[in-house]
């Protein structure tokens, strides 16, 4: 009889996290396919846990995946895990998921942590409907393409960054999608666990005003609110300009550079800005 593939979450940090099944299937596992072997072997060691391991990552995984593929039809258990939280999200897994469904086999998730619903339940945001980006891409340019298609997604948006970009993401944000509410998680179950809540651009100057940009981050925005008025347009405009003004650009430049992010005329963005201002005056 051709063996079951579990995919089982692990903690995100703190190693309480993991549960009773998840533990037991370590334990019965023939092999267990991990990220990295030394991460796993500390998380199994805690626990008493002395079984085979495998390397299963994203540049193993062409080869990896009939192998493991080999075993499972040979009757074993394989235990897929990453080296934080539910493998296959923003982690490796699909290929093997998807050869192992081709060819009959049984997959079964153990569900456990995962820092995105972690995050979304803790932000406060509504969390009936959501739209998970991952982690946008590392150029600049395809990263505002990424953002800039989020503009109109009404719900909450949750996506991954590493603490090298969490800056530079914040700000483009704030760029193309305006003063939303967003919420910062970092060190999700960790000691330093924080949630950061504000707009993109003030959460931006906390961070920037600390020594170090350190720790595991998820981003959580709230979704677009088309019900907006023009008041609230126009409030939001002008927030984005004074930042580049801020930043040292004049204000037509900074009116300039608004219009090229959001890809709004920008003699609308002048008009928002400047008439309504004065109309408000
Ligand atoms: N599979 C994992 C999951 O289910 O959460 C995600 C793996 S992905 C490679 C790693 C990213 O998840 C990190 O860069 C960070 O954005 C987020 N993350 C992981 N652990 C976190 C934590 N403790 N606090 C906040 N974000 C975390």
């Amino acid at each position: 009889m051709a063996g079951v593939l579990y995919l089982i979450a692990t903690p995100i940090g703190n190693l309480e996290d993991i549960t009773l099944r998840a533990l037991r299937l370590l334990r019965e596992a023939d092999v267990v396919a991990c990220e990295d072997t030394r991460q796993t072997r500390k998380l199994l060691a805690r626990y008493g846990i002395a079984r085979p391991l495998v390397s299963y990552h994203e540049h193993n995984e062409a080869t990896r995946a009939p192998q493991l593929l080999a075993r499972l039809q040979a009757g074993q258990s394989v235990a897929l895990v990453s080296d934080a939280g539910t493998p296959l999200i923003s982690d490796p897994g699909h290929r093997l998921v998807c050869q192992a469904v081709a060819a009959g086999i049984a997959v079964v998730p153990i569900p456990g942590p995962s820092a995105l619903l972690a995050a979304l339940a803790g932000s406060g945001l509504p969390a009936e409907t959501f739209h998970f980006a991952g982690f946008l891409p590392a150029k600049r340019s395809e990263r505002l393409e990424a953002l800039g298609s989020l503009r109109e997604e009404r719900a909450t948006v949750v996506l991954y960054e590493a603490p090298h970009r969490i800056l530079e993401t914040l700000e483009d944000l704030e760029a193309t999608l305006g003063p939303r509410r967003v919420v910062v998680a970092r060190e999700l179950t960790k000691i330093h666990e924080e949630f950061l809540r504000g707009t993109a651009a003030e959460i931006r100057r906390i961070l920037a005003s600390r020594p170090a940009v350190r720790g595991e981050f998820t981003v959580v925005i709230e979704g677009a609110r088309p019900e907006k008025t023009r008041a609230e347009a126009s409030a939001d405009l002008r927030a984005a300009v004074e930042e580049r003004q801020r930043q040292g650009l004049s204000r037509m430049e900074a009116i300039k550079a608004v219009a090229r992010e959001r890809g709004l005329p920008k003699r609308s963005v002048y008009q928002l800005v400047e008439l309504d201002e004065r109309s408000e005056a």
